[in-house]
Formats: C-alpha cells, sequence, structure tokens
C-alpha cells in the first residue's frame, strides 16, 4: 500500500452541525492540520443507499439498495474487496449493514459480530447490529469503545484502511431534532471523544477522513433531496493535495479517492474522479 487510511463515517450529522458543533475537528483545520469540504450525498440520502454508495462509489439505482429494508450482498467492487485482492488488510468497526453489503447476507449474530478472515474482503471486523432500535431506545454502542476497537485493530494487526461508522449522532436527530440542547451536548461528547484518538492514529502513520452519510433536516429527517438533508462536511488529515475550498464534492468521489490514496487501483466501476492526489 502507498500509504494507510482510516475512514470514520458519522451517521447523519449535517453540515452545519460539524461547522459549528465540533470544535475540536474545526480546530485542526483552524491550525492547518486538517482541511474541510462540503460533500454532497447520494439520491436517496438514507442510510443504507449511503452506505452502499460510499464504498461502491456508484449511485444506488446501480448497486440497488434503494431502501434500509431491502438489503443483500453487493454484487460490485467496493474498497474492501479492491483492497485485499491488492494485498491489503482492511478492518471494519461498524453497523453490521456493512457486514451484510461487503461481505455476506444475512448477518449471522454469532458468526459475524466478530471475524479475522485473512484474504478478505473484512479482513478484521467487529460489528454491532443495535436490535431494537426505536425513537425512545437507540441502542448504539458508546463511541469510545467504538473507537478504541478500531485503535486495537490498527496496532493489533496493521490494518491498511480501516472504517469506523457510529449511529449515535443520526439516533440523536431522529430522537431530539437539532435546535436543542440535547444535540448540542451530543456533537460536544462526540467532537471531544474523537479528538482524544485521532492524534494516535495520525502518530501511527494513518491519514484519517471524518465525515458523515448525509445530513438531517431540523426535525431530524433524511432520505430526501435538498441542503439540510445531502450536504454534511468532510475532514481531511494528510499529505495530499486537494480541491479549493468552495468545491462542493459528490459521495461517488469518496471511494476511488480512498483506492488512489492507497495506491490501488479504482475498478472500471467508479468512474467519479479522485478528489485527493
Ligand atoms: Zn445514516
Amino acid at each position: 500500500m502507498k500509504s494507510k487510511l482510516l475512514l470514520i463515517i458519522l451517521d447523519g450529522v449535517p453540515w452545519r452541525n460539524f461547522r459549528r458543533l465540533f470544535g475540536n475537528l474545526e480546530g485542526w483545520v483552524a491550525s492547518g492540520e486538517a482541511r474541510v469540504w462540503k460533500m454532497q450525498s447520494v439520491l436517496p440520502s438514507t442510510s443504507a443507499s449511503c452506505y452502499a454508495s460510499i464504498h461502491t462509489g456508484v449511485p444506488p439505482q446501480v448497486h440497488g439498495i434503494l431502501s434500509n429494508d431491502v438489503r443483500f450482498r453487493v454484487k460490485l467492487p467496493d474498497i474492501f474487496s479492491e483492497v485485499s485482492a491488492a494485498g491489503g488488510k482492511t478492518g471494519a468497526v461498524t453497523h453490521s449493514y456493512w457486514s451484510e453489503f461487503f461481505n455476506r447476507y444475512p448477518f449471522d449474530f454469532v458468526r459475524d459480530i466478530e471475524y479475522d478472515e485473512p484474504g478478505g474482503p473484512i479482513t478484521h471486523g467487529r460489528f454491532h447490529t443495535m436490535t431494537g432500535y426505536g425513537h425512545d431506545n437507540q441502542m448504539t454502542p458508546s463511541d469510545v469503545d467504538l473507537f478504541a476497537t478500531l485503535t486495537m485493530l490498527a496496532a493489533r494487526f496493521g490494518i491498511d484502511y480501516g472504517i469506523l461508522h457510529t449511529c449515535t449522532m443520526d439516533s440523536m436527530g431522529h430522537r431530539f431534532g437539532h435546535d436543542c440542547v440535547e444535540m448540542d451536548k451530543a456533537c460536544f461528547t462526540m467532537d471531544a471523544m474523537l479528538a482524544a484518538f485521532l492524534p494516535r492514529w495520525r502518530e501511527a502513520g494513518y491519514e484519517v477522513i471524518v465525515t458523515a452519510d448525509h445530513g438531517q433536516s431540523d426535525r431530524g429527517h433524511h432520505g430526501g433531496a435538498g441542503d439540510d438533508q445531502q450536504h454534511f462536511a468532510l475532514y481531511y488529515f494528510g499529505a495530499a493535495k486537494g480541491p479549493e475550498k468552495d468545491v462542493l464534492l459528490d459521495q461517488l468521489q469518496l471511494a476511488p479517492t480512498i483506492l488512489s490514496r492507497l495506491g490501488v487501483p479504482a475498478p472500471g466501476t467508479m468512474t467519479a474522479k479522485p478528489f485527493l492526489l
């Protein structure tokens, strides 16, 4: 691999919340450690559809994950499959949907909750299902536990590419909306937890991308079109050159960009242009 990279997906954080409430991420932008751009999600701006597009670089109309309820093993090359095929080691600390889309469907609670499978596509997977999730009970793990698990995969196995995905912010948005003390505090807490790990990942030699899968409206909705539901921030920590700061990035660029940073050729299905060079 040309480099190592960690992708951190904070589910359901709209552009405006990243920029006004994540003081550590913004502090690193101000100090020159990080750069930030606005990115636009695919449509529908539904979680499962976005996950599949983030990793395959194709729109939902092509990969076929058109809602959270119709799921299957996606039969397209993705970041995991390409990194593994190039001899790299991948890691995932995510919701179980990612295992279903990019390794095995359906998710078996015992077999798939944790696996180490040399050759991949997901070399080291650690998953959670949020079974029982609803408006009043988020069923999300503590984000410190998730960040620590990714750090463990990096230290113990030397993964070349790792993804962490957490639904905490999305669940808080669905529950409380965005103009409220609960969301202020949730963003503050997430930012502080992430800040405790990020310098360690950089010291271990990883480039880091922190972003979301989609935004949310003020009422805590997403799935449709519109800046509030589709726009979120993308923070990049690393040495690559990026576009001008006011360029709107396309979510389909993320997969080929990550492969390019790792030195892995993008498959023919990923036609969007990398934004980091
Ligand atoms: Zn989502």
